[in-house]
């Protein structure tokens, strides 16, 4: 049963961003290079990934967008998540947990 519960913490650990993807080329560090940003497969690679502006903006340009490290190549969806259009979901970049707390402190500073 250990395995079980860490992939179903892996997972929900995942929040993936969603928004409208413009013309900013998702990138990968080299520990995620190749790697499919939807399923991790490292098989076959496709389609070019893209991330929304606000993921390719200032500190984020240029970054691993599984891990946040700094990115050496890009990022492509493999062909699985092509054909079942997993790549029109929206920006693939992992917004993780930890920052939106982050936000949420700051939103109630704001408004005390
Ligand atoms: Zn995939
Ligand atoms: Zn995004
Ligand atoms: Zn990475």
């Amino acid at each position: 049963m250990t395995s079980f519960v860490s992939i179903f913490f892996h997972v929900a650990d995942l929040i993936m961003c969603r928004r409208q993807p413009g013309i900013a080329i998702g990138r990968m560090c080299d520990k995620c290079d190749g790697k499919c940003p939807i399923c991790d497969s490292y098989v076959r690679p496709m389609t070019l990934v893209r991330i929304c502006d606000d993921c390719s903006f200032g500190s984020y340009a240029g970054r691993c967008i599984v891990c946040g490290s700094h990115g050496i190549s890009n990022a492509y969806y493999c062909t699985e998540c092509v054909t079942l259009e997993r790549d029109r979901d929206g920006c693939p970049k992992i917004v993780n947990l930890g920052a939106s707390r982050t936000d949420a402190h700051y939103e109630r500073q704001k408004l005390g």
